[in-house]
Order: structure tokens, then C-alpha cells, then sequence
């Protein structure tokens, strides 16, 4: 039975409890963050934790703990539950109010929920095919920079990307891309890497910025600028990133070869740097 963190208690998963009342659970009104990590080493926890803060400031949430509290929590439940390599999820929310109200409580301790399960990583046929994904109109809010527990719109977009036979929503506002329902998309023109800036309209993704960091490192050219729709969908090789899925490449777009259709020399040197950079965890 995998242990849970919840409110400074370490449990079985089957004995946590929250309140009806809870704000998170009332209207959604909370942030998370997830944090990959690789035989029991988190990948970029400082960086998790700093866009963690960024997230409880935007919806003007107290943090309940400092980053040393929170490495011990997240090392405690990655112990518990055997280490290895796994994704931790955790949840703050304004907390339990007295009734259903919109305004915030006043002098109400927030609601803190962290889990560990096994890292969903690509399938080897993930890796050497690539993946299908469909694109949709971006409707989501306009504070997508928020790591916020409120996550309908991104919902409905994934299950129409699975349910139109994709893996993943790619996701247009305007004319230009924003980002996927759950991960961050980038293309590949001509060997120069593409990625849309981080504004209010995507999430900061750590794998975006770990991406161009190994991108800088070694030398593939890259520009951080909005990218057009039509320049999507001439793509020499769209990649996907995200703390679970690393880093894969979108080789079919709406039922379409993207570029060659099979995944491409950007995609296969970022896989490789990506491995090397994880495996580097462990030494
Ligand atoms: N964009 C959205 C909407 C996401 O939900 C995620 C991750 O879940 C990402 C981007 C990728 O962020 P990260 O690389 O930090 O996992």
C-alpha cells in the first residue's frame, strides 16, 4: 500500500481523508507540482520548489513549508515508499473553510497532499515511433503559468486528443501555438530548435528550461519566439517535453506525417543528453 504525506502525517493511502469542506475539493482552489525522480534522486528539486513558490504567490497562498521542509517531506515519502524511480505529486490548498464561500478564510492552515507512484516513462515504441497527437483550440484561462489544481479545460482537451485517436492535445490561441494539454511542445526547422516564450499563455515547464539549457550545452541552435500554426505543421520534427514524459518526438499531427514522420537527429541527441543528465543523478 503506497504512504502518503497528508498535514504532517505519513499514512497507508487508503486511510487519507480530507473534508468535504475543502477549498480544493469545493472549487479547485489550490496548486500542485510534479517532480520525477530517478532511483530515488529527485531531478531538479530546487527548480520544482521555486516555480512551487511562483505558483502559491500568483494565487496568493501562503506556502506551508520552506525548501528544506519540503526536501524532507518529498525524501520521506520517496523512502517510504521504496525509492526507485517515480513521480511525486503534491498539493497545497486554501484549506477547510467554515461553509462554501468564495472568499478566502481567514486563519485557516492550508490543505498539504504529496504522493509518490512509479515514473510512467516512454515505451521503447514511444521512443522509436514517436507519438500521434491531435491539435485543438487553446481555451483554457489566461494564467497558464500557474501550476493551479484547477484543471477542467486541460481535461477535456486530453480526453478529445485520446478519444480523436492521439496521445496529446497540441494546443493553438490566436494562431499560434501554446503549449500540450499536460506537457510543452517545441518544433525543429531546418536543425534550429523553436519554443514559444514562457509568458501568462503556457506553463514554465523544468523540462523546457532543462531542454534548452542541454540545447546551449551543445551547441543546437535555438530561439525562444511565438511560433505560427502553419509553422507547426511544417515542422521538420515537433518534440514534446514534460516531467514524466521527458522528452519524446510528435512524428503524426491531426492524422499527418510530421516531417519525415519518423523521429528526427534533434529528437535522438536530446533523448541521449536527456539519459546522460539523469544518469548523472546517480553518481
Ligand atoms: N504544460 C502543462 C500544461 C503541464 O501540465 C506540464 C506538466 O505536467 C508541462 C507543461 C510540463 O512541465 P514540466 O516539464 O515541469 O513537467
Amino acid at each position: 500500500m503506497p504512504v502518503v504525506y497528508l498535514n504532517g502525517d505519513y499514512i497507508a493511502l487508503d486511510q487519507a481523508r480530507i473534508s468535504v469542506l475543502d477549498r480544493g475539493f469545493l472549487f479547485g482552489d489550490g496548486v500542485y507540482e510534479v517532480l520525477p525522480v530517478y532511483g530515488g534522486k529527485p531531478l531538479r528539486l530546487d527548480e520544482h520548489l521555486a516555480r512551487l513558490q511562483r505558483s502559491c504567490d500568483s494565487i496568493r497562498l501562503s506556502n506551508p513549508l520552506d525548501r528544506d521542509g519540503w526536501a524532507a517531506v518529498i525524501g520521506e515519502v520517496v523512502a517510504r515508499n521504496d525509492g526507485g524511480d517515480l513521480a511525486v505529486y503534491w498539493q497545497i490548498t486554501r484549506g477547510v473553510g467554515a461553509k462554501r464561500d468564495h472568499t478566502f478564510p481567514q486563519g485557516v492552515a492550508p490543505t498539504v497532499f504529496m504522493m509518490a507512484s512509479p515514473l510512467p516513462l516512454p515505451s521503447s515504441e514511444q521512443l522509436e515511433r514517436g507519438i500521434t497527437c491531435v491539435s485543438m483550440t487553446d481555451n483554457r484561462w489566461l494564467r497558464c503559468d500557474i501550476k493551479a489544481i484547477a484543471l477542467l479545460s486541460n481535461l477535456l482537451l486530453r480526453q478529445a486528443a485520446i478519444d480523436g485517436g492521439g496521445m496529446e492535445a497540441i494546443l493553438f490561441r490566436d494562431g499560434y501555438l501554446t503549449e500540450g494539454a499536460a506537457s510543452n511542445i517545441m518544433l525543429v526547422k531546418d536543425g534550429k530548435l523553436f519554443a514559444p516564450p514562457k509568458d501568462h499563455l503556457i506553463l514554465p515547464g523544468i523540462t523546457y528550461d532543462l531542454v534548452l539549457e542541454l540545447d546551449a550545452r551543445h551547441g543546437v541552435p535555438f530561439e525562444v519566439r511565438e511560433v505560427a500554426e502553419a509553422e507547426v505543421r511544417n515542422a521538420d520534427e515537433l518534440l514534446l517535453t514534460s516531467s514524466t514524459k521527458e522528452v519524446l518526438a510528435i512524428t503524426t499531427l491531426d492524422g499527418k506525417p510530421v516531417g519525415s514522420g519518423r523521429p528526427g537527429p534533434v529528437f535522438r541527441l536530446l533523448h541521449e543528453l536527456y539519459q546522460q543528465y539523469k544518469a548523472k543523478l546517480s553518481k
